[in-house]
């Protein structure tokens, strides 16, 4: 579909592919045969969450489409400067919430372990865009407080990596800190919330499949797929390895119009995650942060969509509809009759 020099990443590391990701709006258009007229809401000035994305990734776009949902994720929108009423920097209270350098304890026996601020895309709707991660950085051998803090706590079995993108890290980095988190006794299971097995699936390399499999903690990855077409060969082999390693595989979503906001959108992606060894987890109701407000589904649109799903899947491919508030300790159930 798309030619030149896309093809030739298939053999490049995983590394080279995260510094080669496409930064530069017009040059994405250009790629996928687009004029920048045909958007007229492109937002191609300096930005402060500027566009980044791998050419995998863009390699699944489909070439001329404007509406592309997995383009429409990441090109950055004049609509990210409106301002609107209930949206917020922080819609979920994060920045407070951290109780030691790199923890975030809101919830009973997990953990959120910030690794990275650094993603290997920058999904325009993201709910840390604002999050100032540079009080949370970590550096190299610098995991001492957080893991302390997991050390002293024994109610803590399950430590979340997340981010940014935890599996932007490397091998070694990565090896050191699940080592050290295995050493904890009262710890069971590792879980790593990551975007790149979708869109940089050669991350999922030898190196990481035996940290999965080499460690005593029972390993949950969950990937956060949105759209069917995100799920290509590719993305299925990475997929398969992993759960021949050994880790529960499962898939959180978020509501997204114009994207993903119909049921024939959303059965189809349980259904082929369903086919990669992924289990629907959740569905999240649009985090309220600035800049995303373009991307809210209401919640009439929500409900319609979800009484679909529950018609239309076997129960166990029915994501839970949930939606994150700063005042509850558990993702919220949205309910829907
Ligand atoms: C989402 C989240 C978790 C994990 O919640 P689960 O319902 O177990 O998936 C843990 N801590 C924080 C702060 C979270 O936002
Ligand atoms: S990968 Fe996750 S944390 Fe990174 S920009 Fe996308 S949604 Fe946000």
């Amino acid at each position: 579909m798309i030619t030149g020099s896309i093809d030739l990443v298939q053999t490049e590391s995983w590394q080279q592919q995260l510094a080669s990701a496409v930064r530069c709006p017009r040059q994405l258009l250009q790629m996928l045969g687009l004029e920048p007229k045909q958007m007229p809401s492109l937002d191609s000035d300096e930005l402060d969450f500027p566009l980044r994305v791998p050419l995998s990734y863009i390699r699944r776009m489909t070439s001329k489409d404007p509406l592309d949902p997995l383009l429409l994720q990441v090109l950055p929108s004049k609509e990210e400067r409106e301002v609107h009423p209930g949206f917020t920097d922080d819609p979920l209270q994060e920045m407070a919430s951290g109780v030691a350098r790199g923890i975030i304890h809101k919830y009973q026996g997990r953990v959120l372990l910030i690794t990275t601020g650094a993603c290997a895309v920058h999904c325009r709707y993201c709910f840390r865009r604002h999050f100032p991660y540079q009080q949370h950085q970590q550096s190299a051998v610098q995991w001492d407080s957080a893991l302390d803090y997991i050390r002293r706590d024994a109610t803590i079995s399950e430590v979340i990596l997340s981010g940014g993108d935890p599996l932007v890290m490397g091998n070694a980095r990565l090896a050191r800190l699940v080592d050290l988190l295995a050493g904890i006794p009262h710890l069971r299971r590792l879980r790593i919330h990551s975007r790149l097995p979708i869109v940089l699936p050669a991350r999922i390399d030898q190196g990481l499949l035996g940290i999965v499999r080499g460690n005593r903690l029972k390993c949950v990855v969950v990937i956060h797929g949105n759209h069917p077409r995100e799920l290509d060969t590719e993305v299925a082999s990475g997929l398969r390895e992993l759960h021949r390693a050994g880790a529960t595989l499962l898939n959180q979503s978020v509501l997204l119009r114009r994207i993903n906001d119909d049921a024939d959108t959303l059965c189809e992606l349980s259904e082929s995650l369903h086919n990669m060894n992924v289990l629907p987890y959740y569905l999240h109701l649009l985090d309220r942060v600035n800049g995303s407000a373009h991307y809210n589904v209401t919640a009439l649109t929500s409900s319609n969509i979800y009484r679909q799903m529950l018609q239309r899947l076997p129960g166990y491919l029915v994501p839970k509809l949930v939606r994150e508030t700063p005042d509850f300790p558990y993702k919220t159930p949205v309910f829907v009759t």
